[in-house]
């Protein structure tokens, strides 16, 4: 099994995940992706909540959207403030890993996009990658995130 770990850029937010490949990550260039990460999409992988195993005590920050009325409940280093993942009351049980906090960043396959009618100008998707203008329809998404 490989060894699958990430962290903040100060190093005290550590975490691994248990799986035996590296997960597959998407892109979402919406505009509250664009604000969190402060670029122009913000990168992620999706797992079980169970798989992930983090150390130093991230910080908790909880954020109800008015309009959908679902909460974020999003965990970052309180000493360099990289955003690490998050969780949402919509999807209970699964976990949004920030993908460039992964160690081995530079091996992640980027198999989707999602809300591209927002995407900036010089960011170029590869015609071979699904990718929807707003979010994705579930069984489509699942589809794309499970691709080989
Ligand atoms: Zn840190
Ligand atoms: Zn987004």
């Amino acid at each position: 099994m490989d060894t699958i770990e990430g962290g903040c850029r100060c190093g005290r937010i550590r975490y691994r995940v248990t799986a035996d490949k590296l997960p597959l990550a998407y892109a979402c260039h919406c505009r509250d992706c664009q604000t969190w990460s402060g670029s122009a999409f913000s990168l992620q992988f999706i797992l079980s909540e169970t798989l992930l195993e983090v150390t130093g005590e991230p910080l908790l920050y909880e954020r109800t959207s008015p309009e959908s009325a679902r909460t974020s409940y999003q965990r970052g280093c309180p000493t360099c403030m990289t955003r690490v993942y998050n969780t949402n009351s919509a999807r209970p049980g699964l976990a949004a890993v920030r993908a460039g906090t992964l160690d081995r960043s530079d091996e992640l396959n980027v198999v989707a996009h999602i809300w591209t009618k927002r995407k900036m100008n010089g960011i170029v998707i590869p015609d071979d990658v699904p990718s929807w203008p707003e979010s994705a329809p579930p069984a489509d998404f699942i589809a794309a995130l499970s691709r080989q």
